[in-house]
């Protein structure tokens, strides 16, 4: 057994999370259950999910901080008297959270804190990334005409980051594949018809409209190509919304071999599980492509978070690679995913210098730019608030 390298002084840099919820204080254990599965299924979200090793080990976890037994009711009765605010304050503060990268386009941001809200009771920094889908089927929805609904995309994208964002999140993945393509006029024309007479019926419209997306995508794609904008993808895992067929990060190659997209960061999001060797890859052989390494969500055990750390680092150079916890809703999987990302990654690096791959020195760096460094450089978090 190696020696870990110890990455306990270094602040995470949350590169992907969602926000909390504002009403906390769960005590029903079948509605706390649901929180720590993403299947539709309702056994599966009540019942079984309570027999998979992340939620024992988080309940565990939970117990030991509270200092109660592990017993679902327990623990809920142990955190249901703080609020949102004073959780985010403990927990942050407990797992040296220094930033995050919040996706606001999940959870329904009425029901939300808003990220400068997890910022102020986090005593972190917070900043937003714009869910590129939702902005789009709201325009579709406004708009009467193609040409006028392309003119309304570009506008509303276009200098982002001073609207205070620092990149755009695509779930394209979870709608209609990876496989972004280049389709003609009247095809997208076509879908963007379709797509109207979904909003005349029903007043709204969710965008699964492949021509019609694909294309405002690459409306989106030259917008943070010119402005060097990062733009993160859903891949792989998530509920069966997403079609894991069309997941693969592979997919993504038309986009990422696109020369005019060279400027534009592709973030591939947690780890790309189960596809995390494909997305390795990616991060080795695309100047553009990133992969995240996620330690919350997926709901995976410490054994498997640590294998998917060993495949990034095993391909990727660690300029590449990034921490997150995909932590949503309650700050209990943000918080346990910084306290296990440091550890399991300080254990895979203390490997890589017992097998003579990086020296100590080599694997402290790694360990910084991988919790911390990189983010900060490609958010460009380090002089903004
Ligand atoms: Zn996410």
């Amino acid at each position: 057994m190696s020696a870990p390298v110890d990455l306990g002084d270094v602040q995470v840099v949350d590169n992907h999370c969602h926000s909390v919820d504002r009403r906390q204080g769960h005590r029903e254990v079948a509605e706390w259950r649901s929180l720590f599965s993403e299947s539709p299924d309702c056994r599966m979200r009540t019942v079984e999910v309570a027999e998979s090793v992340f939620y024992r080990r988080l309940m565990g976890e939970l117990a030991l901080r509270y200092g109660v037994d592990v017993d679902e009711t327990t623990v809920l009765e142990a955190r249901a008297e703080l609020d949102a605010t004073e959780l985010i304050r403990r927990l942050f503060g407990d797992a040296g959270i220094g930033a995050v990268v919040v996706d606001t386009g999940f959870p329904d941001p009425t029901s939300a804190l808003g990220f400068e809200e997890i910022g102020t009771a986090g005593g972190c920094q917070a900043v937003g990334l714009l869910r590129l889908e939702l902005v789009l089927q709201e325009l579709v929805v406004r708009c009467a005409t193609y040409d006028g609904l392309l003119d309304a995309v570009r506008e509303r994208l276009t200098g982002c980051r001073d609207k205070g964002f620092v990149g755009f999140k695509s779930i394209v993945g979870y709608r209609t594949g990876l496989d972004v393509a280049r389709w003609s006029r009247t095809e997208a024309v076509a879908s963007f018809a379709a797509a109207r007479h979904e909003v005349e019926a029903a007043g709204d419209v969710r965008l699964g409209h492949k021509p019609l997306l694909d294309t405002l995508l690459h409306v989106a794609f030259e917008v943070a190509a010119a402005e060097a904008l990062p733009v993160q993808f859903h891949v792989g895992y998530g509920d069966p919304d997403a079609d894991l067929r069309r997941a693969n990060p592979l997919l993504l190659r038309d986009v990422l071999e696109e020369k005019a997209y060279r400027d534009m960061p592709v973030v591939l999001l947690h780890g790309c599980w189960p596809f995390v060797r494909e997305g390795a890859y990616l991060a080795a052989v695309y100047g553009n492509a990133f992969l995240d390494l996620s330690f919350g969500i997926p709901f995976l055990s410490r054994q498997e978070m640590r294998s998917v750390t060993r495949a990034a680092m095993g391909a990727a150079p660690t300029s590449k690679l990034m921490y997150s916890s995909d932590g949503a809703r309650v700050p209990e999987l943000h918080w346990l995913a910084a306290l296990d990302g440091r550890r399991l990654l300080g254990e895979v690096l203390g490997e890589l210098v017992a097998d003579g791959d990086l020296t100590h020195s080599d694997a402290l760096r790694a360990g910084e730019q991988i919790l911390r460094d990189n983010a900060t450089t490609l958010y460009g978090l380090a002089g903004r608030r």
